[in-house]
């Protein structure tokens, strides 16, 4: 039975949660240690890390400018290869799988995590399903690979392809909001359920997310079953076109320079 202590310890983590949350949406990514646990500084030391360390949150840094997105982008992956903050997935993971394709994409496809060929070769969607993806933009969209960007919701590989924890995905959610702040696409084409779902933060199903253009801080958001589903079912790969035929729409519709 939880005691008096339990309910306020609770009570009091979800506080400091839902503060860090509100510090995140205004764009802080990183706090002096004294702004959280003031007692951990000794007197006399600096309340925070020399400027060469590297923090399992993305810093606080200004709204990056289209010119150095390529810099800024490998400043968040040096964070992303040295966090630890999920223990378990840091432990069993081969490497990072940060993300790769055009740092200026206007079209970013956005997955669930690292499998086991993505672990093992450290790029996203180089699989089975990696290559259907591929398949999808060649064949179906009439782009290459590198015009386009791929990222994942989570930067480890879940140990046995699990579906990632609700915890997981919002310790590394700073990770990829930062990502795509960074390349500030045009679209987004979340690929099944639990991308769709952690990016909109949303509990409703991708049968019911897809088929509509939503939006995600100023950018159109289109939802289709993964790749790896379409593979078991390949019914649905019916569904799969007519989501990209819509996203090449409204793509076709909104002027831009760059794929
Ligand atoms: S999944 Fe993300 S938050 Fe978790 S250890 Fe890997 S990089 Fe860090």
């Amino acid at each position: 039975m939880a005691t008096p202590g339990d309910l306020e310890d609770s009570r009091l983590q979800q506080l400091l949660i839902q503060q860090l949350q509100s510090f995140h949406r205004a764009g802080v990514r990183q706090l002096p240690r004294a702004a959280i646990f003031p007692s951990a500084v000794p007197p006399g030391k600096p309340d925070h890390p020399p400027a060469t360390s590297l923090s399992p949150v993305p810093e606080m840094r200004p709204t990056p400018s289209p010119e150095n997105a390529l810099e800024e982008l490998e400043l968040l992956r040096q964070q992303v290869t040295a966090c630890t903050l999920c223990e378990d997935l840091a432990a069993s993971r081969t490497q990072t799988v940060f993300g790769v394709g055009n740092p200026h994409a206007r079209l970013c496809f956005f997955g669930e995590a690292p499998g086991r060929d993505e672990d093992r070769l450290g790029e996203p969607f180089v699989g089975r399903a990696g290559k259907l993806l591929t398949d999808i933009i060649h064949k179906g969209m009439q782009l290459q690979r590198e015009d386009v960007y791929i990222l994942n919701v989570l930067k480890c590989r879940p140990p046995g392809n699990r579906n990632p924890s609700p915890t997981e995905a919002n310790c590394c959610r700073p990770f990829f909001e930062r990502q795509l702040e960074i390349i500030q696409p045009e679209f987004i084409c979340c690929l099944g359920t639990v991308a769709t779902q952690n990016l909109l933060q949303t509990r409703e199903s991708i049968g019911r997310l897809r088929g509509t253009v939503h939006t995600w801080q100023g950018i159109k958001v289109i939802a289709t079953y993964h790749p790896a589903y379409l593979l078991r079912n390949p019914a649905a790969k019916k569904d799969t076109w007519e989501d990209i035929q819509l996203l090449m729409r409204e793509m076709e519709n909104t002027a831009g320079d760059t794929v």
